[in-house]
């Protein structure tokens, strides 16, 4: 499969991910490099339903249709996979850190649905979320200790995080 372009600043990561394509592409070069899997057998027998935007596996069990989202922590949310995949980005691109005020912004969200994307995302790439910071000061190196590691795991394994399995 021929490289995916990753987006290389905030603005044209939104640009990107406004078009459709653009999305099923990305996710499908990360999450099945070596081909579509169906997440319920993992076999690779499987027929893209173009006009549903599913796939569907060939082998006889439940669940035989899936999506990008299926299998991953954007699968209960009905938030476009477009807004996640910025959102996602912006969370572990961004070297200074991004708050959820600028997903809100960025995204033209709620502030409350901001929070929880940016909540659910650090917890599928295991890092401490920055409202943890508050109350909690005695706590600093744990806290660093902790991130330093977990961005030290997300660096040398990062197609175990950026979905969160849940196979
Ligand atoms: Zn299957």
């Amino acid at each position: 499969m021929e490289a995916v372009k990753e987006p290389s600043s905030p603005q044209e990561a939104i640009l990107y991910f406004a078009d459709p394509k653009n999305c099923h592409d990305y996710v499908v070069s990360r999450r099945w490099p070596n081909g579509v899997e169906c997440p319920s057998c993992g076999c690779k027998d499987v027929v893209f339903l173009a006009n549903q935007n599913r796939w569907q596996c060939r082998n006889k069990h439940s669940r035989r249709q899936f999506s990008l989202k299926t299998g991953t922590i954007y699968e209960d949310s009905p938030l476009g996979l477009d807004k996640w995949l910025v959102a996602t980005w912006l969370v572990v691109n961004c070297k200074n850190g991004v708050s959820s005020c600028e997903i809100h912004r960025a995204l033209n969200i709620t502030q409350k649905t901001a929070w929880f994307m940016d909540h659910r995302i650090r917890v599928s790439f295991g890092m401490e979320s920055p409202d943890k910071l508050t109350g909690h000061v005695e706590a600093d190196e744990t806290f660093i200790g902790q991130k330093a590691r977990n961005m030290h795991r997300f660096r040398s394994r990062p197609e175990d995080h950026w979905y969160g399995r849940q196979r």
